[in-house]
């Protein structure tokens, strides 16, 4: 069996004043796609092991992993997707299989990726079987279920399982190219946007998962139940979150899956209040010893994990103004200080503002640099998350003031992972705290090295009900004031294929 694979991964942000270009992306190709992905724990990595094991002949597309950012740039969402479909039409495979975050937004499409997927059957034809698994912030589309025969979210998050959710589409998709599956999905999607308690371990969905394993334990003919959380922070018409239950074969068992858990998550709905730390009492406790060190801290209103710019100052604005005794490393998009920093080379000393300029609301940090590093931003991930995945900062310059280091990078960059720092000379062990743009994931990758708390700081990652200047996705709770659903699910029917195995 001959399966073509491709990943296209970035989750977007609708508030943000930035474009996502060709310089955010990690691209591989071909030989090298297979490699990467061989010791990958993405999706993509899951996938092509479980290909692998089944002995199918790997067709390798491309793979472009992106940070969460502000829109994708048309033009270069239209070369990715040519050459992905491109790809598909030379190589006519039995099977395609596509790891996609299922949240990215263009300049111009709402979703880019339900759009890829018919483009790809356009050209492989209504019979080829096609699987496709998302991040659990997907902004599912009926366009993505009618295109595809078998989509699927991972389960938990922080992601820890992109992997597994990887290799069960492959193997469901291989089941169905040996039309041993005949897949069909009942979804139903609630007008609700969350802007806390959103892991699934605890808090308000861990119930709701709980449920989900039983349901799917009683019932065999169900092949996977999905629960995706749209991404809090795009701006796309029924941006909502969306129950998906894939049965073999008869609708009845996945539409009364979808349906029972789509009423629990609505009584759920008031549950998912913030329960962030305060900035100045974490702070105070790392002072004060009450916390080990190297605690890493979550900068939650500038999570470039969300898809803020990352050039937020207000964590080290008061370490300066309070605790300049605490040694701390906090990076910071900013290309003009990467370049300033260039100019004068390592050990050279400039003053600037950092921070702040790509940002609306942002307060710019001035001191005077001492230049420790110059990196070209370039690492793979170490931790669980995307583990084995290159990444990008773009050119990076690494400056110090007294105690505190910045990491200036020249895009916004996963931070989530120890290896950023690492990667460009920082000694996080030498650290008394260290900040990464993340709310959830930085909990798996730093997890050895530190405790990991999320503070409560401003910013368009930090949602408050009212504040955003949501457009298209209205009405929504809590935006707006609305009444209960219906809770009917729609069904998406197996794909009529002209023979049987
Ligand atoms: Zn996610």
């Amino acid at each position: 069996m001959r399966i073509f694979v491709s990943s296209l991964f970035h989750e977007g942000n609708s508030f943000s004043r930035l474009r996502t270009g060709a310089g955010s992306f990690a691209i591989t190709r071909g030989e090298d796609l297979l490699e990467k992905a061989a010791g990958s724990r993405s999706s993509l990595g899951g996938a092509c092991r479980a290909l692998t094991r089944l002995d199918c002949q790997i067709l390798p597309g491309l793979s472009a992993v992106s940070p969460p950012g502000g829109p994708v740039e048309n033009g270069l969402f239209a070369q990715l997707c040519d050459e992905i479909v491109a790809g598909v039409r030379a190589t006519r495979p039995d099977g395609v299989y596509l790891d996609l975050h299922g949240a990215m937004i263009t300049e111009s499409l709402d979703d880019p990726e339900g759009a890829l997927i018919a483009a790809i059957r356009e050209v492989a034809g209504p019979e080829t079987p096609i699987a496709v698994s998302l991040d659990l912030h997907a902004y599912v589309t009926p366009a993505m279920l009618d295109g595809a025969d078998l989509v699927l979210a991972c389960k938990d998050n922080p992601h820890t399982d992109y992997d597994i959710a990887g290799e069960r589409a492959a193997t469901l998709l291989v089941e169905a190219c040996q039309r041993r599956i005949a897949p069909v999905t009942a979804a139903i999607w609630l007008p609700l946007i969350f802007g806390a308690q959103m892991e699934t371990a605890r808090g308000p969905l861990a119930s709701l998962h709980a449920r989900r394993r039983e349901i799917l334990a009683a019932h065999p003919s169900l092949l996977d139940i999905s629960i995706c959380n749209c991404t809090t922070l795009v701006d796309v018409p029924a941006g909502d979150q969306c129950i998906t239950a894939i049965a073999d074969g008869d609708a009845s068992s996945a539409r009364s899956a979808v349906e029972e858990l789509a009423r629990m998550l609505w009584q759920l709905r008031d549950d998912f209040v913030p329960d962030f730390a305060p900035l100045d009492t974490v702070l105070a406790d790392i002072a004060a010893g009450r916390l080990p060190r190297p605690a890493v801290l979550g900068d939650q209103g500038d999570r470039v994990l969300a898809g803020a710019a990352g050039d937020g100052t207000v964590i080290m604005a008061e370490i300066a103004r309070h605790w300049p005794g605490l040694k701390a490393v906090v990076p910071v998009t900013d290309p003009a200080a990467v370049r300033a920093a260039q100019r004068v080379g390592i050990g050279g000393v400039f003053e600037a503002a950092v921070g702040g300029g790509l940002s609306k609301g942002v307060t710019p940090f001035r001191a005077e640099w001492t230049v420790a590093g110059l990196g070209d931003g370039r690492f793979i991930h170490d931790g669980p998350y995307l583990q084995n995945e290159p990444a990008t900062l773009g050119d990076t310059a690494v400056i110090r003031a007294g105690n505190l280091t910045v990491l200036a990078t020249s895009l916004p960059g996963f931070t989530q992972d120890p290896a950023a720092f690492r990667s460009q000379g920082i000694d996080l062990g030498a650290q008394d705290l260290v900040v990464a743009k993340s709310g959830y994931h930085f909990k798996i990758s730093f997890g050895p090295i530190g405790p990991c708390v999320v503070v409560d700081t401003p910013g368009i990652a930090n949602y408050r009900p009212g504040l955003l200047p949501f457009t298209k996705r209205r009405p929504v709770y809590p935006e707006d004031r609305i009444p209960d659903p219906r809770f009917a699910a729609e069904i998406f029917p197996p794909r009529r294929r002209s023979t049987a195995a």
